[in-house]
């Protein structure tokens, strides 16, 4: 028996930022022939879900085929996978010297102002 090895190479699937997603709907109400009307293309979904909303109030269509459309690009993980160098240890001060902070000394007594009235 011949065996065959497939190598894995390991790619990541990545969602090329480039290229801008597309989305779209077509109208598909109707029994026989299918109505057809377009959204048209837009990088959102919001203002496809609004023009579905829009059109289904205006014609009462219900059904709609949805469209998304994105690109996609293969990366190498070794591309990704850049070994990672050993954090460098950081000279730590070794010893942060506890000064011991002295007291401002002295209690401060409440200066009284002036005299009692005579
Ligand atoms: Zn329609």
């Amino acid at each position: 028996m011949t065996r065959r090895v497939f190598r894995y190479v390991p790619f990541t699937i990545e969602q090329d930022a480039t290229a801008e997603p597309e989305y779209e709907v077509r109208c598909v109400s109707g029994d026989e022939t299918e109505c057809g009307a377009r959204s048209g293309t837009y990088i959102h979904p919001v203002p496809v879900e609004e023009w579905q909303r829009r059109y289904t109030q205006e014609t009462g269509h219900r059904r709609y085929r949805r469209n998304f459309h994105d690109y996609a690009v293969m990366r190498p993980t070794a591309e990704l996978g850049e070994t990672p160098e050993p954090a460098e240890l950081g000279e730590t001060p070794e010893s942060a010297d506890r000064g011991e902070m002295t007291e401002p000394g002295g209690t401060t007594e409440p200066v009284r102002a002036g005299g009692g009235a005579g």
